[in-house]
């Protein structure tokens, strides 16, 4: 059963939590497009569409939470044990020469999205821009090697 708080703009189906205009929370609902890499009950892992590096992976909790301070410790737990499967998967299967893993908490640390998430950046010894551009399928491509050592 779902209702609306027009107040708080937040939605609640059953027991999971979402925001209407949040874009992590429609990219769980498949309202907008991503290309994930990995799904489970509490937690979901995609590509950052505007990558500091090739294989940057956001991983957030599938109810909607803004950041540090509201993350019930159990799902910070959660994703922090995926966050460090992700790693181990750039690692080997983008042969990833270093991995920082980020969280931006308030805008003052750089957080533009307030649904919380988890950075996994995978560096690479000929690649020490911030930056990277996917060209064509190339995101899918990154996500299937991704998927294959997960
Ligand atoms: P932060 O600055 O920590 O809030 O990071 C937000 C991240 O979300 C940025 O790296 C964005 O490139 C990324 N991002 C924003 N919109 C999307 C989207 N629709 N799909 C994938 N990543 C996104
Ligand atoms: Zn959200």
């Amino acid at each position: 059963m779902n209702h609306n708080d027009t107040n708080t703009n937040k939605e609640v189906y059953d027991d999971d939590i979402i925001i209407k205009d949040c874009i992590f929370c429609k990219i769980i609902r498949n309202e907008i497009p991503s290309v994930k890499i990995y799904e489970d009950n509490e937690t979901l892992g995609f590509l950052d569409i505007n990558p500091n590096s090739r294989g940057h992976i956001l991983i957030i909790p599938k109810m909607h939470f803004e950041n540090i301070y509201s993350l019930p410790v159990e799902t910070w737990c959660h994703m922090n044990i995926k966050a460090q499967k992700i790693a181990v998967a750039l690692k080997h299967a983008l042969s990833a020469d270093g991995m920082n893993i980020v969280m931006n908490n308030e805008s003052t640390a750089g957080q533009l999205i307030f649904h919380a998430h988890i950075h996994v950046i995978p560096r690479y010894n000929d690649h020490t821009e911030n930056k990277y551009t996917y060209i064509a399928d190339e995101m899918e491509e990154v996500a299937k090697e991704i998927k294959e050592v997960l």
